[in-house]
C-alpha cells in the first residue's frame, strides 16, 4: 500500500504549523525533545544496529530511539526530525518506523514515506523563510554555509541540500565518497545539471585535488566544467566555480558547485 509518489506539500505544510502552534520565532526556540514531548513522544538516545533512529507507536503515545553514535549533533537532530516527521504524517502506516542513514538522504529516490519525513524535517529544522532570509544573496562558500549550519543547528550537509533547494540561482551539491560521487543534487533553476552516477572524481576538480594532497584554496575557485559534468549535461565546457569542503569525521567531501 506504499504510495508511489510522495506528497511534497503537505510534510512542510504540517512541520509549519507546528512552528505556529508553539509560537517558535527562530531555531533556538526549537527544543526538539521538548516539541516531541509535547506531540506525546518520549525521546531517548541508545544503541540502535542497523538504524539511525526508530520510532515505536502505542496509539497516542511513541517512543523515538536515536543512535547514541552518531557523530555529530546536527545529523542526530536531523533523524530526530524525521522520526517526528513519520509521527505526524504516517500514523496509519505502520507503528514501527526503523530509519537508516540512507532513508534520511532520500530525496526523490526511495519511499515515500522515507521522503515525506524528510520534508517534514528539512521544513521543521530549517523553515523555508527563515532560512532564505538568513542566506541572502550569498555564495555557498564555506563560511555561510557553517553559519547557517551553526544557526539552525544542523549538519553541513544537510545545510547545502536545503541551500540548493531553496536557491533561485543556479546551485549543486556533490558528496564524495572514496573518491566517488556518492550523491549530488542540483537546484531547479541549474536545469540539466547532471553529474554521471558514481564518477570517478577528476584531479581537475577541488575536491580530486584535495584527495591527491593538495591544499584547499580558502574560498571559490574556477574549475573546468568538463570534469564534474557528465555526458547528459547540455553545459559541460562551460566553467563552474568550485567550494570543497572535507568532511571529516565521515571521510567525505562536499562540493559545491555554480557557473563561473
Ligand atoms: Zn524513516
Amino acid at each position: 500500500m506504499t504510495p508511489s509518489q510522495p506528497n511534497r506539500t503537505t510534510p512542510a505544510a504540517r512541520a509549519t504549523k507546528l512552528w505556529t502552534k508553539f509560537g517558535f520565532t527562530e531555531p533556538a526556540d526549537l527544543v526538539l525533545e521538548d516539541l516531541a514531548f509535547a506531540l506525546g513522544v518520549v525521546v531517548i538516545e541508545g544503541r540502535l544496529d542497523s538504524a539511525d533512529a526508530r520510532l515505536i507507536r502505542n496509539r497516542d503515545k511513541g517512543l523515538i530511539r536515536v543512535r547514541e553514535d552518531i557523530p555529530e549533533g546536527g545529523r542526530k537532530r536531523f533523524a530526530l526530525g524525521h522520526e517526528l516527521g513519520h509521527w505526524e504524517l504516517h500514523a496509519g502506516v505502520s507503528q514501527v518506523f526503523s530509519c537508516t542513514s540512507e532513508d534520511m538522504l532520500a530525496g526523490y529516490k526511495g519511499s515515500a514515506h522515507e521522503v515525506e519525513a524528510n520534508l517534514f524535517a528539512a521544513e521543521l529544522l530549517m523553515p523555508r523563510n527563515l532560512f532564505r532570509r538568513r542566506m541572502g544573496n550569498e555564495d555557498p562558500l564555506a563560511p555561510v554555509l557553517r553559519d547557517l549550519a551553526g544557526y539552525f543547528q544542523t549538519s553541513l550537509t544537510a545545510t547545502a541540500v536545503r541551500f540548493v533547494e531553496l536557491a533561485d540561482e543556479k546551485y549543486a551539491m556533490v558528496l564524495v565518497e572514496d573518491g566517488r560521487v556518492r550523491w549530488w543534487r542540483a537546484s531547479g533553476a541549474f536545469e540539466g545539471f547532471w553529474i554521471d552516477p558514481k564518477l570517478e572524481v577528476s584531479p581537475a576538480t577541488l575536491a580530486g585535488a584535495y584527495l591527491n594532497g593538495e591544499p584547499l584554496p580558502p574560498g571559490a575557485e574556477e574549475v573546468d566544467g568538463d570534469a564534474w559534468l557528465g555526458s547528459k549535461a547540455p553545459q559541460v565546457g562551460d566553467p563552474l566555480f568550485e567550494v570543497a569542503i572535507p568532511l571529516t569525521a565521515y571521510g567525505q567531501i562536499l562540493s559545491m558547485l555554480w557557473p563561473a
